[in-house]
C-alpha cells in the first residue's frame, strides 16, 4: 500500500472517530440520527477508497468502487435532509416527500451499482485503479450538484428569516461546510479526471472536502450546542417563560433579553443597562438608595426590589430580581428578571383594605358582643332580684334552697330559714303613702342585710314579708341571729319625708332551724321545702298572735 492509500485510510478513521464523537458527547434527536446517517454516507467514500488499493481482483476493485460512489451519490440526499432539520427543529418529511427527495440519489445509485454498458466506469487495462468514467459518473455528479445547490437556495433563505442571531450563525456555519466539500469535490475533479491526461493522480482529495468540511460541522455544533436538547428546551422556556429575562456581560450591555421585557422599560439589546435611570423613573418603593447602594457596591448579591409603570392608565407592578453570573469567583455578568406581580399588588392592596373593613365591623361585633353581655347580666340579676330591694326573689330564692336542702340532708349540715313580715304596715302606707312605704320596705331589706352573714340569703318572700336562709346554721345561732336582726329593724330610723318625723317599724319572726336533716327526707326535696315553709309560717302567725315585734321558734 502506498502512502496515498494511508492517506484515505487515515481520513476514514478520522471519520469514524468523529463519527463515535458525536454520538458518545451528544444527546441523540433527531437531528442527530439525520447527521448521523450523512455522516455514514460521507465515511463509505473513503473507505471504498481504500479498498480499491487492497485487492488486485478487478472484480473486487468494481465492487469497492461502486460502493464508495454509492456513498458519494446518496450524500447529497443526507444533506438535503440535514439542512431541512437544521432550518426547522421539528421538521417532520412526509414518507412521500421522502421519496421524492431520495429518487434522483437512488436512481443514480441503481446506475452506479449496475455500470450497465460500463457506463458508469471502465477498467484501464482490465483494472480499476486506473479508470474512465462514463456518463452516469457525469450524471451523479450533476445530481450532487443539484441536491447542493437546492440545499444552499434553502440554507440561505432560512438565514434571511430567521430570527434569533444564533440560528443564523448555526445556519452561515452549515453554508460554509457545504462550500468547502463542494470546493474540494470541484478540485478533485478538474485535477483527476479534466486534467487527467497532463497530470498525476492525485488522491484523498474529495475524502479531505468532506472530512474538513464535517469537521467544520461539528465544531459549529459543538459551538452553538444546536444539537443539545437542553438547550433547545432552555431557550424554548426563556421564549415562552412569562417573566422578563435580561442577560448582561461584565460591562452591563444588554446580552441576551427575552420577549416578555416590557417596552416602556426602554431596554435594547446591546444596549448599556442604566439601573439608576430605571430606578429613578419606576422605582415604586422607598429603598431606591439602598437598592442602587448594593447594586453598585456589592455585585455579588442577589437583589429584589418593585418598580412600577403606568399602562393604559393601569398601574404595573414588576418585581425586580438581579442574579450575578459567577464563573471561578468572577462575575461574568448578570441576570435580570422582571415578573409581573400587578394581580398580587392588587389583590394585597384589596386585601388589606378587607381587612381594614373587617377589623371595623369586628370592633362593632365586639362592642355589640359586650353591650349583650350586660344586658344579658343584667336580665339575669333582674331574673333573680326583686326591683324594689334588691335582695333575690322568692323563685331565685326556692331554686337555690331546693339544691342547698338536698346537699344539707345528704351531709346532714344543720341549717335554719327565717320568714319575717313587718308589722302593722298597712298603717305605714296609709299615714305616709305608698311611695314612703316603699322606701320603708327598701331600708328594712338593707338594715337585715348589714346583720346577716355573706353566706346567707335574703330574699323578699312578697309584699313586706322577707325570707332569710342560713346555712350551718344550729338553733342557738339561729336564735341569736334572728333577735339581732329583729333589734336592728327596731332601732331603725327612717325618714318619713316630713319634716322631722321618722318612721322605724318592727318585725315579728317564724325561725326553723334544722340541727340533723333526716336521710327520708331527700325523697323529695318540694315538698320536704313546702313542709319547712308551713311550718315557718305557723311560727310567723304564732309571733304575730303573741303580740308582734318578737320571734317565735317552730
Ligand atoms: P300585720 O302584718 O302586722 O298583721 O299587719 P299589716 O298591716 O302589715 O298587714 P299585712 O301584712 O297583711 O299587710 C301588708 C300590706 O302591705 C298590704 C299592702 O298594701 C302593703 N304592701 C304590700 N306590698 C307593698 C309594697 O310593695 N309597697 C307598699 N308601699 N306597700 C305594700
Ligand atoms: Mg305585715
Ligand atoms: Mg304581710
Amino acid at each position: 500500500m502506498g502512502l496515498l492509500t494511508w492517506l484515505d485510510i487515515s481520513l476514514f478513521l478520522i471519520l469514524f472517530v468523529l463519527f463515535a464523537y458525536v454520538f458518545v458527547y451528544n444527546v441523540i434527536t433527531r437531528l442527530h440520527k439525520v447527521y448521523l446517517l450523512f455522516h455514514f454516507f460521507m465515511m463509505i467514500w473513503p473507505l471504498g477508497q481504500v479498498a480499491v488499493h487492497t485487492t488486485d481482483n478487478p472484480q473486487l476493485q468494481l465492487t469497492y468502487i461502486t460502493i464508495s460512489f454509492v456513498g458519494l451519490s446518496m450524500i447529497g440526499f443526507g444533506w438535503l435532509l440535514f439542512s431541512n432539520f437544521l432550518i426547522n427543529q421539528s421538521y417532520m418529511p412526509r414518507r412521500r416527500s421522502l421519496f421524492y427527495m431520495v429518487l434522483p440519489a437512488l436512481l443514480v445509485a441503481i446506475g452506479i451499482a449496475s455500470n450497465p454498458w460500463n457506463s458508469f466506469v471502465e477498467a484501464v487495462d482490465g483494472r480499476y485503479e486506473e479508470r474512465i468514467y462514463g456518463p452516469i459518473f457525469w450524471l451523479m455528479l450533476a445530481v450532487l450538484l443539484g441536491y447542493f445547490i437546492y440545499s444552499l437556495c434553502l440554507l440561505w433563505r432560512a438565514s434571511h428569516s430567521v430570527s434569533t442571531i444564533q440560528d443564523r450563525s448555526q445556519i452561515a456555519n452549515a453554508l460554509l461546510g457545504i462550500f468547502i466539500l463542494i470546493f474540494f469535490t470541484v478540485l478533485d475533479l478538474t485535477l483527476n479526471v479534466l486534467l487527467d491526461p497532463w497530470l498525476p493522480v492525485i488522491p484523498g482529495l474529495t475524502s479531505l472536502g468532506i472530512v474538513l468540511s464535517d469537521i467544520y460541522f461539528i465544531i459549529s455544533i459543538q459551538k452553538h450546542r444546536m444539537f443539545d436538547r437542553s438547550k433547545i428546551s432552555q431557550q424554548l422556556v426563556v421564549d415562552t417563560i412569562a417573566v422578563g429575562i435580561l442577560v448582561l456581560d461584565n460591562q452591563d450591555h444588554v446580552i441576551e433579553m427575552n420577549p416578555r421585557v416590557v417596552p416602556q422599560l426602554g431596554i435594547k439589546l446591546g444596549d448599556r443597562l442604566d439601573m439608576d435611570n430605571i430606578m429613578v423613573s419606576f422605582s415604586s418603593n422607598n429603598q431606591t438608595e439602598e437598592f442602587l447602594q448594593a447594586y453598585w457596591m456589592n455585585p455579588f448579591e442577589r437583589l429584589q426590589t418593585e418598580i412600577c409603570f403606568n399602562n393604559a392608565d393601569k398601574p404595573n407592578h414588576l418585581s425586580l430580581n438581579v442574579a450575578p453570573i459567577i464563573a471561578d469567583k468572577r462575575i461574568i455578568g448578570r441576570v435580570i428578571t422582571f415578573q409581573d406581580i400587578s394581580e398580587l399588588r392588587g389583590l394585597i392592596d384589596e386585601s388589606k383594605k378587607q381587612y381594614v373593613a373587617l377589623q371595623e365591623r369586628n370592633r362593632a361585633l365586639m362592642f355589640m358582643q359586650d353591650e349583650l353581655f350586660q344586658a344579658n347580666q343584667k336580665l339575669e340579676r333582674m331574673a333573680i332580684t326583686d326591683g324594689l330591694t334588691g335582695c333575690f326573689n322568692r323563685r331565685y330564692l326556692m331554686q337555690q334552697l331546693e339544691h342547698e336542702v338536698m346537699i344539707n340532708v345528704r351531709y346532714r349540715i344543720p341549717f335554719a330559714i327565717f320568714l319575717f313580715d313587718i308589722d302593722l304596715f298597712k298603717t305605714v302606707n296609709d299615714r305616709y303613702g305608698h311611695p314612703v312605704g316603699d322606701e320603708v320596705i327598701r331600708r328594712t331589706a338593707d338594715i337585715v342585710r348589714s346583720v346577716l352573714r355573706r353566706t346567707d340569703i335574703l330574699a323578699r318572700y312578697g309584699g313586706e314579708e322577707f325570707t332569710v336562709y342560713l346555712p350551718h346554721t344550729n338553733r342557738a345561732q339561729a336564735e341569736m341571729l334572728a333577735q339581732r336582726i329583729r333589734t336592728a329593724v327596731e332601732s331603725n330610723k327612717i325618714p318619713s319625708g316630713v319634716e322631722n318625723t321618722q318612721i322605724s317599724v318592727t318585725i315579728s319572726m317564724g325561725v326553723i332551724a334544722i340541727e340533723e336533716p333526716l336521710d327520708v327526707q331527700l325523697l323529695d326535696a318540694k315538698a320536704y321545702l313546702r313542709e319547712l315553709f308551713v311550718n315557718v309560717d305557723a311560727a310567723l302567725y304564732k309571733a304575730k298572735d303573741n303580740g308582734r315585734n318578737r320571734v317565735v321558734n317552730f
